[in-house]
């Protein structure tokens, strides 16, 4: 049976998930940047929570830890080469490691880049990804800590997932992504619809995540460095991928 996955919208543009596995009723909350808005969304669920997967240690991710420990219970899940960055982590996992959420398996991958510990949990029965701020809707999570070839690998590592997969990042950050991509990637038709689809998202006031992997290859300038079209835009075309992908990354950080 698939996960059932709720997208609580908190802070600015943060979206906090709650998963749950239906056979356990086990529940995760991935990355609660906050506490109130996830209990009272848990609460009117009828969900215990029993479990938080932390991606990377920033607060806007693991600001809720503490907290939700305490009046759940809930046994905390982060990256164990983290893990004194990690509030109250007791269940430290790592590349390749399996994690179960009551009957249903996530793949962990180790994808750092964005800070030198972050990693992902890849749910393959239910499609779902949750990658934190590694990759995002038509854009990427900034290198802080890791260096561009560590994050070009991570995204390359996402990018071979299949198709199908619901990329359920950390942030809303969608529509200024696409402003940005259309500035590196201006001939891109499909890059041009998925604009317009957004525009329409927003101005309803609906979210743009989760995509489909298959969609961000197609339109995501941070998982196409390797690709003829972009480089030729860029006026590096034949360059290594982590050129390219260093100079796009290099523009949106001053964009
Ligand atoms: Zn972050
Ligand atoms: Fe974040």
């Amino acid at each position: 049976m698939t996960l059932d996955i709720r997208q609580i919208p908190v802070l600015n543009d943060n979206y906090v998930y709650l998963v749950r596995e239906p056979k356990s009723g086990c529940v995760g909350v991935v990355d609660p940047a906050v506490v109130a808005p996830v209990l009272d969304e848990a609460k009117s669920l009828g969900w215990t929570i029993t479990h938080i997967l932390n991606t990377h240690h920033h607060g806007d991710h693991t600001g809720g830890n503490l907290e939700i420990k305490e009046v759940t219970g809930c046994a905390i899940v982060g990256p164990g080469p983290d893990r004194d960055r990690i509030p109250g982590i007791e269940v430290e996992v790592t590349d390749g490691d399996t994690f179960t959420l009551g009957d249903e398996d996530a793949s962990v991958l180790f994808v750092p880049g964005h800070t030198r510990g972050h990693i992902a949990y890849w749910f393959a029965d239910s499609d779902a990804l949750f990658c934190g701020d590694t990759l995002f809707s038509v854009g990427c999570g900034r290198v802080f800590e890791g260096t561009m070839d560590q994050m070009w690998s991570s995204l390359s590592r996402l990018r071979a997932l299949p198709s199908e997969t619901r990329v359920y990042c950390a942030h809303e950050y969608t529509q200024s992504n696409i402003q940005f991509a259309v500035s590196v990637d201006p001939n891109n038709l499909a890059l041009r619809t998925r604009e317009s689809d957004v525009k329409i998202k927003r101005d309803r006031g609906e979210p743009t995540v989760p995509s489909r992997l298959g969609e961000e290859l197609a339109v995501n300038p941070f998982l196409r460095a390797d690709q003829r079209d972009l480089q030729e835009a860029l006026g590096m075309a034949g360059a290594d991928p982590v050129a390219v992908f260093t100079e796009v990354r290099q523009r949106k950080d001053t964009f």
